[in-house]
């Protein structure tokens, strides 16, 4: 199903992995996997080394045998917003007595005793209410769209997304303004948008500057934002924003996000009306359950391999040998030219090389080797 169909028969799935997130490994992996899971689009942050990632996952995934491409998506925003930002703190600047509360709440594992790795903050904001001295500061992530989408990497981009706020038809006229001469080449535009006072004359206001009209257009009703990692609750706000958006009978799609994880399924047959959802923070959070058991952060998958008289790496010796090979009966291991399977390590040896994608695909376990246990 190509992802125009998907749209049109309200099975729509997209990926968000995050407007503001920067870890290059982490979001060809997550291209690499959910590519081959099926998903419709993809979307990134408007950089050019995190589009090249996703793309390269594609590529990856297209070997293995992906059925379809989904589309790629770029995020911008009209003005500040939390998708768009970066904790920042100096940790040795920290009170000694701080019980280091921002560290158990970051979901990417992004905070350690020296402070946040930037690649990899998606700006969710949890560590900033839970700082006790308040040390915790963000800043903006901009980009430049334009000179992306009419460079080299934009006939790899396929749709673009506006983040918009409350008060902002000025600001969002200024920036379509900006993106029209390439948006007829792109299959889709979503406009993302939280609940907002008289939130349909907003939104007819923003249609009305979308000229020329985007070949799709797709409304992304952000319920509760970059929150779906945290419970099954965080889901009803989009469902009740979505709702909401249905009934203003605006052209174009209505799409979740915001707040979705597993229950938002039931949510969607609930509401046939509904195009679809997006997933964030729960793709993130199953990724990294699934494909890594729970047991490397991100920044893990970049670790190096040893150079000379450099220290051992950590990789081979803090995981023990796979428990579950049922759940991963194979790992195939991808650099560029050669193949290679899983020899029963966790993570593989091979992995241990720079430039390697890890692939997790669903084949049956090798004799002697399968169990039942899920872990
Ligand atoms: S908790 Fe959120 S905002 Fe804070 S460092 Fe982690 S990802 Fe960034
Ligand atoms: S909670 Fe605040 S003061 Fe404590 S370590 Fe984190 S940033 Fe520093």
């Amino acid at each position: 199903m190509t992802p125009d169909q998907a749209l049109r028969s309200h099975r729509w799935c997209k990926l968000i992995c995050g407007a503001s997130y920067h870890h290059v490994p982490a979001i060809r992996n997550l291209a690499l996997v959910y590519g081959l899971a099926g998903v419709n689009c993809i979307d990134v942050a408007a950089d050019p080394a995190i589009v090249q990632a996703a793309v390269e996952g594609l590529a990856v995934a297209h070997t293995l045998g992906m059925v379809q491409r989904p589309w790629l998506m770029i995020s911008l925003s009209d003005g500040e917003d939390p998708h768009f930002r970066k904790a920042v703190f100096e940790g040795d600047r920290c009170p000694s007595e701080c019980a280091r509360p921002c560290l158990p709440v970051c979901p990417t594992h992004a905070i350690d005793h020296r402070g946040v790795t930037a690649d990899l903050c998606y700006g969710c904001g949890r560590c900033l209410t839970v700082c006790p001295w308040q040390r915790i500061e963000t800043h903006p992530q901009t980009y430049d769209p334009r000179s992306l989408l009419m460079g080299p990497l934009g006939a790899e981009i396929q749709a673009i997304e506006i983040h918009t706020q409350p008060g902002r038809e000025t600001a969002f006229a200024g920036l379509w303004q900006h993106l029209a001469p390439v948006v007829p080449q792109r299959q889709a535009v979503s406009v993302s948008f939280p609940e907002m006072p008289d939130l349909e004359a907003s939104l007819r206001s923003r249609l009305a500057r979308m000229q020329p009209p985007p070949r799709h257009l797709i409304w992304q009703v952000d319920g509760r934002p970059m929150s779906g990692d945290i419970g099954r609750g965080t889901a009803r706000a989009a469902l009740r924003l979505g709702e909401k958006v249905l009934g203003f009978g605006l052209p174009g799609f209505v799409q979740l996000a915001g707040g979705t994880n597993d229950s938002t399924a039931a949510d969607l047959v609930q509401q046939p009306g509904l195009a679809g959802a997006a997933f964030g923070g729960y793709a993130l959070r199953l990724w990294w359950m699934k494909c890594w058991h729970g047991r490397r952060s991100p920044g893990n998958l970049s670790r190096r391999p040893r150079r000379s008289g450099g220290p051992r790496p950590r990789l081979g010796r803090q995981h023990p040998p796979c428990p579950s090979p049922h759940l991963c009966p194979k790992f195939v291991i991808l650099r560029k030219e050669r193949a290679d399977t899983h020899d029963g390590s966790h993570p593989p040896r091979s992995y241990r090389q720079p430039g390697t994608v890890v692939a997790h695909v669903a084949r049956s376990p090798p004799p002697g080797r399968g169990s039942t246990r899920q872990p």
